[in-house]
């Protein structure tokens, strides 16, 4: 009997659980011995080596990425009756983060070729009429590179507003040798399961440099308590438990090979679609890229699924609808062809499976694949929306 062949996904876990799953088990059980489940020693252990790693002064372990932008927005003094500007073609819970401070969203345009906030589309934002409601910048590290930090922590120092990274799919990247982490005046990481750096369910971060914050967030994460049953704020729940923790730092110490890996595939696909009728965002060697999601533009979208799916390789796109078009973010009043740059790129853009793990025929496997499916295609520049 012939078996049809799995499906190869985008992203696929099952192999990394297998090679760490001693060291995982490990991790929970000695958990389980201590019989301490939240706020403990793994997630203050993992908060130190986290911070160790990125250089930042501090990391405050959160429940999820969501949490951590809602949190970083609170510490900073943004929310209700502020407007904080980030990038419309960001995952959704960048704006669901913002929404939560009591802020809300509005969205600059990105470049065409790497998605990511243009300073002169936010500068125009900022000098707009009512561009003096906008108290923050939440920049997206897209895909895995950061956002042009420096021109926009510029424009926001002028008008004397925070930055903050939204560095969920970005952990180890860097930009002019500073990492994402440490570059704005906070950051915010998630550890869901398929990020750079996953937990085995939810959890995320604050990190940052301005060390008047940390005891803020800390506050803030566990019902603004400050000393046990002393709160000194109005505080949420939100943190990181303390598996979560342990199984976090069994996997911080391979995520630099991790990145490596990803970085060798991207290299491949770059260097293997050179010539075809697709356009993937160049290797920026100011801005190297921890490779998240490994995204291309092409004409024809949806043909290029098809074929691929009927090849058994799977594909995604990251994100088909930039949020100021999502039903529910219709009561901000912003219309289609406010961002053209972001809608573009929402029509064009598919992700192919890149994972650390993925075994080299199945990136051969993808190259054949893509390479077989454009031939003849026409360029994605040529064609008009
Ligand atoms: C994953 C992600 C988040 C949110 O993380 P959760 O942990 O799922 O809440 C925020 N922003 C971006 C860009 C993301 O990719």
């Amino acid at each position: 009997m012939s078996q049809t062949p799995q499906l190869l996904l985008v992203s696929d876990l099952r192999a990394q659980v297998a090679a760490l799953r001693p060291e995982l088990d490990a991790a929970i059980s000695r958990v389980l011995t201590r019989g301490w489940f939240v706020l403990g020693e793994e997630c203050a252990e993992f908060e130190l080596e986290f911070a160790n790693h990125l250089g930042a002064r501090y990391a405050v372990g959160v429940a999820n990425g969501t949490d951590a932008i809602h949190l970083a927005l609170r510490a900073l003094d943004v929310g209700q009756g502020d407007r904080v500007l980030t990038a419309p073609n960001s995952a959704v819970p960048t704006a669901c983060g913002i929404v939560q401070s009591g802020a809300v969203p509005c969205f600059a345009d990105v470049d065409l070729e790497y998605g990511l906030l243009d300073p002169s589309s936010v500068e125009r934002e900022l000098d707009s009429p009512d561009g003096s409601s906008i108290r923050a910048i939440v920049a997206v590290h897209l895909y895995g590179r950061t956002a042009p930090m420096g021109p926009l922590l510029e424009l926001a120092k002028a008008r004397g507003i925070p930055v903050i990274e939204d560095a969920a799919q970005a952990h180890g990247a860097s930009r002019n040798g500073q990492n994402a982490g440490t570059i704005g005046d906070l950051a915010c990481w998630s550890f869901y399961p398929s990020k750079n750096l996953g937990a085995l369910g939810d959890g995320g971060a604050v990190s940052g440099m301005r060390p008047e914050l940390e005891a803020r967030l800390r506050h803030l994460r566990n019902y603004g308590q400050e000393d046990r049953y002393h709160h000194v704020e109005l505080g949420f729940n939100s943190r990181l438990d303390e598996i979560q923790a342990a199984v976090l730092r069994v996997k911080l110490a391979h995520l630099d090979a991790w990145n490596a890996r990803r970085r060798a595939i991207a290299g491949q696909y770059r260097e293997a679609f050179a010539d075809l009728p697709l356009l993937t965002a160049r290797e920026d060697t100011d801005a190297p890229s921890v490779e998240h999601l490994f995204v291309v533009r092409v004409a024809n979208r949806d043909r290029l699924r098809a074929e691929l799916e009927a090849r058994g390789i799977g594909t995604q796109v990251h994100y088909p609808i930039p949020i100021h078009l999502q039903p529910a973010y219709r009561y901000l009043g912003i219309g289609a062809g406010r961002f053209p740059s972001a809608e573009l790129r929402a029509g064009q853009i598919v992700s192919l499976p890149l994972y650390p793990e993925m075994r080299r025929r199945d990136v051969e496997r993808v190259i054949d694949a893509v390479r077989d499916s454009l031939q003849g295609e026409p360029h994605p520049e040529e064609v008009s929306v």
